[in-house]
């Protein structure tokens, strides 16, 4: 993961730097560090364990003056989060200084060799080999070490390298980690997302893979690294607001994002849906041979973590409603089998930043077997979206907390949508699709109402932080959400222990754990599988045990078994999803801050999983 950023131009470089590392801090937040060359042409590095903010303070006490620089925020993937193994990183002399994005994964081999040729190690991190290889292929010009370098190195990367012998460039390189050159005014910039930007520039070149960048202060180069020559590529204008990577007086960007839910509905949805004619029309599709898109027979949607959770609502949605097969396969998971797919297989992949090292892998696998590739991703420009056929974007704005809300919230309404588009060039009727658009228009308002909630639910996570244990049980539609409630407590309130399954699968194993201190969260909405819910709940009562239940509002006989109720409004059951997620978002939330957690950033975490 790690964010990485660089500047060269007229003004201080620490400013940038700092400034892009904050808004980057989301992708890592073991240890930070910056090098910045400066005017009498010295190499000074400043590097910090944990937070953005312990750097900051470093560098208002020391000058780090000098207009070219690189900085980085880092989740360790090797070596623990030291100050020696922060980045940047630099070759025996302290000449070339590099920040690194991804995994060098022959980096044992290439390190026994440069120790054995005379390097010196400061680091336990795979990164370091690269700066002691460049230094050995090094004669006069950065880009070509690094070109030479490249040769050796295998694994994932996205690169900035500088160095005091070869001044007035930053240099970068890109394979399967995310890189944007940035074009300013007699200032250009490089970061790993264009949020790093916002408010410098909007004109942004995303890398591709094995590509090579040369910035200057007033030029840009863009190679390629197989075959050494120059690519031309035009920039495209990002449009970004600043507000959009703000709190806006929330205490934190979680809940920002959660209270966002309400308006991520519509700008999915807007010009999207036809109610009238219960019709969905999906532009990002268009491009595609309709006559392919008739012919599919078989979906995979393929996710990680959370989005996998959509991606679940998704299978029963486009199941029940398009009639089309469904399979949702773990990005980690599907890129080592054998999976079997072909030319009517459509391969979509689910991801908020369109980054997802696994997702990513596992579509190239898919693509070379013959599949339709699609992406439902937020990110615009990111490599899902540009690496596959056609897409979706969930359009919510940047997601800038760690465990991820309202993109969740937008992937199950996107999935919604298309199980209209499907289902409507197959067999879905138009009453049919008229009554799920009408619903699907009705959604913000319904959300609305369920964040009316709020007090009641912070009130509830006061009453149950003393529980160290949850479960958290749905069933059918409301099955992933039961994992997407533990999944965000676990993450987010991360002294406490939460497990999600089916409710059916209760009885199988995690009952033994149910007592008086083991709360059960229930997903019991008024829906098809109502009364089997109602057996799982009779079950843990019987046990002592707990409950809080998500209700359909108007449900009064559920305050005779549950101990608490969070009332949703009543809605398609197919749609339930999208409002029972969002009371278990704010518990998660409320709970993290009763328990003193930081909740946009997570213990261990990082947003964006662009390593293996
Ligand atoms: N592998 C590098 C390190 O551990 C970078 C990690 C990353 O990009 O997540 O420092």
């Amino acid at each position: 993961m790690c964010g990485i950023a660089g500047y060269i131009g007229k003004n201080q470089a620490s400013d940038f730097l700092l400034d892009a590392l904050k808004r980057l801090e989301y992708r890592g937040y073991d240890s930070a560090g910056m090098a910045v060359l400066s005017e009498d042409n010295a190499l000074n590095c400043i590097k910090s364990v944990g937070r953005i903010n312990s750097l900051e303070e470093k560098i208002k006490k020391t000058q780090l003056n000098g207009c070219l620089g690189i900085s980085h925020t880092r989740w360790a993937t090797h070596g623990y989060p030291t100050k020696n193994n922060a980045h940047p990183h630099s070759d025996c002399a302290g000449d070339i200084f590099v920040v690194h994005n991804g995994i060098i994964e022959n980096y044992k081999i290439l390190k026994e060799r440069l120790i054995k040729s005379g390097h010196k190690f400061k680091s336990d991190t795979d990164t370091e080999v690269i700066a002691h290889l460049i230094e050995s292929h090094f004669k006069d010009n950065l880009e070509q070490a690094l070109l030479s370098a490249l040769k050796h190195i295998e694994g994932a990367y996205a690169l900035a390298v500088i160095s005091k012998n070869d001044p007035g460039k930053i240099v970068v390189a890109k394979k399967s980690s995310p890189l944007v050159i940035c074009i300013g005014e007699n200032e250009n910039f490089i970061a790993s997302d264009s949020s790093a930007v916002v408010g410098y520039t909007n004109k942004v070149i995303y890398l591709n893979d094995n590509e090579l960048g040369i910035i200057t202060e007033n030029s840009h180069k863009i190679i390629s690294i197989a075959r050494n020559n120059e690519i031309h590529r035009n920039h495209c204008n990002v449009d970004l607001d600043i507000s959009e990577i703000q709190k806006n007086g929330h205490e934190y960007f979680m809940l920002k994002e959660i209270f966002e839910s309400p308006e991520v509905m519509k700008n999915s949805t807007r010009g999207r849906i036809i109610p009238e004619e219960g019709l969905v029309k999906l532009g990002g599709l268009e491009v595609l041979d309709q006559n392919k898109l008739r012919n599919i027979n078989r979906i995979i949607l393929i996710a990680c973590g959370t989005a996998s959770f959509a991606a679940m609502v998704g299978e029963y949605m486009l199941e029940e409603y398009a009639g089309i097969p469904v399979e949702v396969e773990l990005g980690s998971e599907f890129r080592y089998r054998k999976p079997i797919i072909n030319s009517k297989t459509a391969v979509i992949a689910v991801s908020q930043s369109g980054e997802t090292a696994d997702t990513l892998a596992s579509l190239e696998e898919a693509r070379r077997k013959g599949a339709l590739t699609l992406g439902i991703v937020n990110v615009v420009g990111s490599t899902i979206s540009r690496e596959t056929e056609a897409g979706i974007y969930n359009h919510v704005g940047p997601e800038i907390a760690v465990a991820s809300t309202k993109a969740f919230i937008s992937q199950m309404t996107v999935l919604a949508l298309l199980t209209v588009y499907f289902g409507r060039i197959k067999e879905m009727s138009l009453i049919m699709g008229k009554r799920i658009t009408e619903e699907i228009d009705k959604m913000p308002c319904l959300i609305e109402k369920v964040l009316k909630n709020d007090k009641q639910i912070k009130g509830l996570a006061k009453k149950y932080s003393k529980y160290k244990n949850f479960l958290f049980l749905g069933r059918k539609y409301n099955y992933p959400i039961a994992e997407e409630g533990a999944l965000k407590l676990k993450e987010v309130a991360y002294y406490v222990h939460a497990e999600g399954y089916s409710s059916g699968e209760m009885k199988h194993g995690p009952i033994a754990m149910i007592n008086e201190n083991f709360p059960s969260v229930f997903i019991v909405p008024n829906d098809s599988v109502y009364e089997k819910n109602w057996s799982n709940m009779e079950e843990i009562k019987a046990r002592n045990g707990k409950i809080i239940a998500i209700a359909t509002e108007g449900d009064e006989n559920i305050k005779n078994i549950a101990d608490d109720v969070i009332y949703i409004p009543k809605t398609l059951e197919m749609l339930t999803p999208i409002l029972s997620a969002v009371p278990l978002h704010l518990f998660s939330a409320y709970m993290g801050m009763e328990l003193g957690c930081d909740i946009d950033k997570p213990r261990n975490l990082a947003k964006s999983v662009t390593v293996e």
